[in-house]
């Protein structure tokens, strides 16, 4: 493992935290709550989950407003994934109807590549609340092109680059060697230069690029000898237990442990 430079760890960085999945009501209040105590401020669960293989796919809509009153009341700002216009329509209407101070991150997927649909999302979600944050991962193979064009999709649409926000969540290995045997493999110089050209804050997924608890911890280390911006890390009140994801994601005991390093948690805008 790579040696820790303990100054970058004392730089301010948005940190996104929380279970892969929204599960039940009981697991989302008890992350929620925890995360909160150890000051974190945005809290990822996903509602609607892009699977490999057949298997639980999320709560979908009815998670919606579990997740909104489980973080708004108690100050932490939500974050979930949209594969579709409709899931961007359904978000909007879930955040008008708590007023003009709510907030949600909300991001697209690695596996969500086709810009018609990415250009029209982020245009229902830029003119849908002022209080929405669009996140956009790097796409599955590894070509910096494809990752620009993603960017630039999004700003042609109209969303304000002010509220816009891109994650390096690793590129699919295909035969790639793969000796640390990760989930995905990371091209942090790939995400400094895509940072460089679009001048837009980068944050890393740690827990899709490592695949393993033991890996996830390992990136983040590496995620931050490199200059990003902040970090989304899986996270879940008891991971073994967990419906996705299981393997990767940390404990919360763990992941305080991470929190207690950085100095300043930001919000995402
Ligand atoms: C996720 O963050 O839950 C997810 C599905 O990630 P990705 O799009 O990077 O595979
Ligand atoms: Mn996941």
């Amino acid at each position: 493992m790579a040696s820790i430079d303990n100054s970058e760890w004392s730089k301010s960085m948005l940190l996104i935290a929380g279970p892969c999945a929204l599960e039940t009501r009981e697991q989302i209040k008890t992350c929620a709550r925890a995360l909160k105590e150890v000051g974190v401020r945005t809290m990822r669960a996903s509602l609607w989950k892009p699977r490999t293989k057949p298997g639980w796919e999320g709560l979908g809509e009815s998670g919606l407003e579990i997740l909104l009153d489980e973080t708004l009341p108690i100050g932490l700002t939500p974050a979930t994934e949209v594969l579709t216009p409709e899931h961007a329509r359904l978000v909007v209407r879930a955040l008008r109807s708590r007023g003009d101070l709510a907030r949600i991150l909300v991001w697209l997927g690695s596996r969500n590549q086709n810009h018609f649909d990415q250009r029209e999302i982020a245009q229902i979600l830029a003119d849908g609340h002022q209080g929405i944050t669009l996140m956009a991962k790097n796409q599955m193979w590894a070509e910096e092109k494809h990752w620009l064009g993603i960017h630039a999709h999004l700003l042609e649409s109209g969303f304000p680059k002010e509220r816009l926000l891109l994650c390096h969540r690793g590129f699919a290995p295909g035969n790639e060697p793969n000796p640390r045997r990760l989930r995905n493999l990371p091209d942090f110089q790939m995400a400094e230069s895509v940072r460089a050209k679009t001048g837009c804050r980068m944050i890393v997924d740690p827990s899709h690029i490592g695949g393993s608890r033991e890996t996830v911890l390992e990136i983040i280390e590496e995620s931050l000898q490199r200059s990003v911006d902040g970090l989304m890390v899986e996270v879940h009140c008891n991971p073994d237990m967990a419906l996705t994801d299981a393997k990767q994601q940390l404990s919360l005991d763990q992941f305080a442990e991470l929190v207690l390093r950085v100095e300043k948690v930001r919000v995402c805008a």
